[in-house]
Formats: structure tokens, sequence, C-alpha cells
């Protein structure tokens, strides 16, 4: 017996913020869709993120441009489940044609006709236009080093919830990112021995001259950035919205107590070695959050605007014992450490997807989300299109663009 099969124009992958920015452009142009997501709507605000977690943005500036957070202070950072209601309530609005807990398991090419077959856990559904919206951070990544040993508690940040999860003894957190420095800061504030090994980074104020960094990266085109610079390809972004926002200060939080060290580089029976540089990461980080205030200030002086002067901003705490003298490597045991959470990412997986829209590593190719594979777009994946790509406010934009060029694709296929 031949499957029924579901004919439809468009079929996006995915129901987070991408899919349903997706399905609202989609709506608007009358383009037929359907939206398939295999757990909820946004289900990564729901049950993939650690319980205290917030934006990282604040409500004026995380949100989609139709419609503003409820209940919240618009400068406030919105706590993850409200994200994950907002993303609900915003899709209900203009009925978005999602349907929940249908997996895709494979896309084909069809043969001798355009279009594309589409298995999934809910049957086989035919589509003209297939936008993958399964999220710039699908499978944590661990990197190889990770030592064998069952004596250690490992997990990955995805899987990290609360301090009351972890067994007794110290922490080591690897990656000093958003999720990674935020993480530390709250098992350094429970108690917690917190040890963080610190790579490069970026770490923007969290406000200056009485405006939040996400209005300056704003005004400074920042977001709208088409590449990073080079040589900043692995250069993550440590920003807090946490307990009301504060800028990141790895100095700070040394003297709070969390125990910073250089990037991890082996672990060998039961020591763990770090490279040494750790000063170096700071002070680049340093020098970064010091370049974006020369940037907001000359911002200012050229548009004659009357921004209240913030000179205390740009002082720079003493370098604190693990600059100076850094520890260099460390023994787990002798240290109580018992735990390792890493913080180190995420890689993404397209096996599904039998077309010719990835590389040979199985990395999507595209321009602007317009894949290789005629008829198959990405949308959400970080530098997609810009800089805000990956973020809630930018996927709404890139979503607008697919939208449109399906709509001229659309257009061609009618032409009589
Ligand atoms: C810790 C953390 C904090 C963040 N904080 C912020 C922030 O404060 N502000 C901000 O703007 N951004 C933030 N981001 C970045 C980004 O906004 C989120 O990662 C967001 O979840 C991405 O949305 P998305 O729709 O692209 O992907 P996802 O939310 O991952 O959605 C993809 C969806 O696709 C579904 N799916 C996957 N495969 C299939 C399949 N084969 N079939 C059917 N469905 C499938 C998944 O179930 C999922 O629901 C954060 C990211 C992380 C990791």
């Amino acid at each position: 017996m031949t499957p029924e099969i579901t004919f439809i124009d468009t079929l996006v992958v995915g129901a987070g913020q991408a899919g349903v920015a997706m399905s609202e452009h989609l709506t608007r142009l009358d383009i037929p869709h359907i939206v398939l997501e295999k757990n909820r709507i946004a289900e990564a605000w729901r049950t993939g993120r650690w319980d205290s977690l917030v934006a990282n943005g604040p409500a004026w500036h995380d949100r989609f441009p139709g419609m503003e957070f409820s209940g919240i202070s618009p400068d406030g950072f919105v706590p993850k489940e409200r994200v994950a209601d907002y993303m609900e309530a915003y899709a209900s609005r203009f009925n978005a044609p999602i349907r929940t807990g249908v997996e895709v398991r494979r896309v084909d090419r069809n043969i001798g006709k355009p279009g594309f077959r589409v298995e999934t856990s809910a049957g086989v559904f035919e589509a003209r236009h297939l936008v993958v919206a399964t999220g710039p951070f699908q499978c944590p990544a661990i990197p190889s080093i990770a030592p064998q040993t069952a004596e250690l508690t490992q997990l990955h940040s995805a899987h990290y919830r609360n301090p009351a999860q972890l067994p007794d003894g110290a922490v080591m957190i690897v990656g000093a990112g958003s999720s990674g420095v935020q993480i530390a800061e709250e098992l350094n504030r429970a108690g917690k021995e917190v040890y963080l090994s610190v790579g490069p980074h970026d770490r923007p104020p969290r406000s200056y001259r009485g405006r939040d960094f996400c209005w300056w990266l704003g005004v400074l085109g920042l977001w709208d950035k088409a590449t990073t610079e080079p040589g900043k390809e692995h250069v993550t972004i440590a920003v807090s919205g946490a307990n009301g926002g504060h800028t990141v200060d790895f100095r700070k939080l040394a003297e709070e107590g969390v125990r910073l060290v250089g990037r991890t580089k082996r672990f060998a029976n039961g020591v763990v070695e770090f490279e040494n540089d750790l000063a170096q990461n700071i002070v680049r980080g340093d020098e970064n959050y010091l370049s974006l205030l020369d940037a907001a200030d000359e911002w200012v002086t050229r548009n004659g605007q009357d921004l209240p002067e913030e000179p205390q901003a740009r002082i720079i705490r003493p370098a604190p014992a693990c600059m100076t003298s850094p520890e260099l490597q460390l023994n787990l045991a002798a240290n109580n450490i018992t735990t390792i959470i890493w913080a180190t990412g995420f890689t993404s997986d397209y096996r599904w997807l039998n077309v010719n829209a990835c590389d040979a590593q199985g990395k999507p190719q595209h321009q602007r989300g317009v894949s290789s594979e005629p008829g198959v777009y990405f949308l959400g994946l970080p530098w997609l299109s810009r800089r805000g790509s990956s973020f809630i406010w930018g996927v709404w934009h890139d979503a607008k663009y697919i939208a449109d060029q399906i709509a001229i694709q659309r257009n061609y296929l009618t032409w009589q």
C-alpha cells in the first residue's frame, strides 16, 4: 500500500523562534506552509537550559518587532520560561500552522519533478521548499581531551540545571563564554569551590552612558556586521542578564573567589594542565571592553548626543594573583574536584537532510540562508547573514528575507 502523502508548498522544520518567525513571514505572503516540530514550540527555552537562565539582552531588545513582553519591564531580563511562553503566544496570534510532536527523519530530492520527499514520524510530506530551522545549537560538544574516568561527574552546560544537581566537592568549568561565566557565578554564590578555564573572549559592558550594550551594538552597526573579524572566529562573548544584568569582569570574579585558569590543555593521571594564557586572555578581553567604550564615545561626539559621561567605567581592577602567578596544573583529587562542566559549545547534525545543502564536513553551504540545493533554506544559524542572525530579534529579519526568496521562486514557477 502506498503511504498517504501530504502536499504543501513550504515545509519548515523546527518551531523555535526561527520556525515561528518563518511562519509569520510566510503567512504574510500567503505562502501555504506547515511547521513540523519534534517537541514543543520553543522547547530549547523550556528544557534545554539551566533553571535560572534569563535572556542576555533586555526585554525591549530580545523580542520580535510586533509584540512586547507583557508584565516585564522593557529594561528587565526575561526568564527562559517566559521567552518560551512569548513564542507560543506569538505563534497563536496568527494561527501558525505548527504541528508539534512530529520529527522529520529524512529529506530526499524528488526525481523527475520539483520538490522534496520528507519522511516524518507522522507520515510522508512533499514540499516544493524546505526551511531548516533546527537551531544553531543542536548537539552539545565535549572536546576529546575530556578524561575517561568514572570518578568524575562530567556534564555539558546544556545539561546543567542548578547547584543542587551536583555532587559535593569542587567544580571545574571549561569555557568562559556566557554559559560558563553565568554557571560559575551561580555555583560560586551557592558556596561551591569553582575553577573556571578562561579562553579568548569579548566582554562588552552591560551598559555604558545609560544605554545597554545591545543598544550600542545596534547604533554602531555591529549587530549587522556580515562576518566576524579574521582571527576572531573562536572568540566567545561573555555577557550576563542574571540578577538584573551586569558586566562580566574576570578580575572581579577572581576577587569573589572563583579560581581562574587558562585554557584547558590536557588531562593525564588525575592532573589537568592549562595553557599559560590566562593573563593574555583577560587583557585582550579588557581591550575589547574598552574598545566598545571608545566607539561609543566617538559615536556620542559625532552625533552630538546628550548621554551622561561615565569615566568610572574605564577603571580596570588590579590584576588578581591568578593572572600574575597562574596555576598551570591541578591535581583533581587533591583539590577535591568532583565535577567538570563543559561549557564548550555545540555542533550540528544534518544527516537527515539527504540533499546537496551541506559540504563534505556536514556544514551548511548557503548564502544568506539560500542553500546550494535549490529549494532548501537555512535559518537561525550563527552569522547566517549578520552577527544578530542566531538571536531572537535577528532571526526575524533573516526569516523575512528567506520568505521573500521563496515568494520569488513561486512567481517564476507560476509564470505562463
Ligand atoms: C544558553 C543559551 C542562552 C541564550 N540566550 C539568548 C538570549 O538571551 N537572547 C537571544 O536572542 N538568544 C539567545 N540564545 C541564542 C538563541 O536565541 C537560542 O539558541 C534559540 O533557541 C535559537 O532558536 P532557533 O529557533 O534557531 O533554534 P531552537 O530553539 O534550537 O529550535 C529548533 C527547534 O527545531 C526542532 N527540531 C530539531 N530537529 C528537528 C527535526 N528533525 N524534526 C522536527 N523538529 C526538529 C527542535 O526540537 C527545536 O525546538 C541563547 C542560546 C543559548 C544556548
